[in-house]
């Protein structure tokens, strides 16, 4: 008899993106010929920077033609970009890598997916509220979350408010923790966390002799020079954490897939009986055995973006979607709404009127407006009363839907 693994079946229902859908369907149905504007993606929409597919054109060629054909790659990338990684991404920022610290891979969404199983099952963790899902649902899978508890948080999962009144920054726990997942800048929310934020966290990790995971995929969106783009900027964080990188949001590689996690050497984590563990041994040894590798052509477009036209053509792209954010923000301040975020992120976080129900307002905005937008009490029970906005969208269609929300006057 086949067993399942229960700990599945703890999982709720995908809910948030899949109830979208079902509302936008029903709406449009009923509505034909509506044009509907979606400022409710998180995927990119602008096309690949030249510079990097001249690189995956050429790659292709390299494939055609015995002598320059490749096979299996090395597991943790090739080093070509692992090279570019480490003297474009860390090096200008102070941070020294060795190469042995870089992991390529196909995604960021799969790394801190796969992250937490070298990790013993009895750790506690915490997450931030409102969250990515992808944080929870893969502990839940792994048995560490428990049971879901009535307001869809899971009982052994500690979950940190961030809400206007921390400015959407997570207190320290004052329980024990051992992981802890932080995502700066922020999905939905947008915020940034300066380095003062992060040292705290550092310092809390050292003193728990916890491990922070830190989601860096929206760095290349920071515009406030003193921000930290990775958390490897405040002295100690290679004791404490690995961080997440990915080209999706950075380059437009959503379809490509090409990303990389750093793990430090120094990187430690505890055997029942309290021996230290090197993590990123354990990792190295978890990778190469269930990976194979990211394809050639991607690695290879994946370093055109570290190339000076690429660098430039890349920044075009994400100054089109902050000009976007810019004038969400701009806007709907003028309108009297409350917004946050947008300025370092390609996201906006926006308080609903009047305390307005999130999903409530969601169907307000969808009928009276034909804008689709993301709840926020879809990402955790602090995102009640708020909704995200993309700035992901064309320009055009930002700037029309914009306009009919102003139209709404409310
Ligand atoms: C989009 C996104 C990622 C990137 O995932 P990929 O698998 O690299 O496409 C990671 N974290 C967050 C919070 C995201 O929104």
């Amino acid at each position: 008899m086949a067993k399942i693994n229960e700990n599945f079946l703890k999982l709720q229902a995908g809910y948030l993106f899949p109830e979208i859908t079902r509302r936008v369907r029903k709406y449009q149905q009923n509505n034909k010929s509506t044009r509907i504007i979606s400022l409710g993606i998180g995927d990119v929409t602008q096309p690949l920077a030249p510079a990097v597919v001249d690189a995956m054109k050429i790659a292709l060629d390299d494939m055609t033609k015995e002598n320059t054909f490749r096979g299996y790659g090395p597991e943790q990338g090739y080093d070509f970009l692992i090279k570019e990684i480490i003297e474009n991404d860390f090096e200008p920022r102070g941070v020294k890598l060795d190469k042995s610290e870089v992991f390529v891979s196909d995604g960021a969404k799969c790394d801190i997916a796969n992250i937490q199983e070298i990790f013993s099952t009895d750790n506690v963790i915490a997450v931030t509220d409102p969250v990515y899902p992808v944080y929870v649902d893969t502990n839940v899978m792994a048995g560490r979350a428990g049971n879901v508890k009535q307001n869809g948080q899971y009982e052994n999962i500690l979950y940190m408010p961030c809400t206007a009144e921390n400015n959407f920054l997570p207190q320290l726990p004052d329980a024990d923790v051992d992981i802890i997942y932080l995502c700066f800048p922020n999905n939905p929310t947008g915020t940034v966390a300066s380095k003062q934020t992060l040292k705290k966290w550092v310092e809390f990790a050292k003193r728990k002799k916890a491990v922070i995971f830190f989601d860096a995929a929206y760095e290349a969106f920071i515009s406030e020079p003193e921000i930290p783009h990775s958390i490897y900027e405040i002295p100690d964080a290679k004791n404490v954490a690995v961080e997440f990188r990915s080209y999706s949001k950075t380059a437009g590689f959503t379809g490509i897939r090409c990303a990389y996690a750093v793990i430090p050497k120094q990187l430690k984590a505890y055997t029942k009986d309290g021996k230290t563990v090197d993590v990123n041994h354990l990792w190295n040894r978890r990778h190469s055995t269930k990976f194979n590798g990211v394809s050639y052509i991607s690695q290879r477009g994946a370093q055109a973006v570290y190339s000076s036209e690429g660098k430039k053509q890349i920044l075009g792209i994400i100054n089109l979607y902050m000009s976007n954010a810019r004038l969400i923000r701009n806007k709907l301040s003028e309108l009297g709404y409350r917004v946050h975020g947008g300025t370092n992120a390609p996201y906006v976080w926006v308080k609903t009127p009047d305390d307005t129900d999130s999903w409530d307002f969601f169907d307000l905005l969808l009928k009276k407006a034909n804008v689709i937008c993301t709840p926020g009490a879809g990402f955790g029970p602090s995102g009640q009363g708020y909704f995200r906005l993309s700035a992901f969208a064309k320009p055009k269609n930002v700037k029309e839907a914009i306009q009919r929300i102003a139209e709404l006057q409310i």
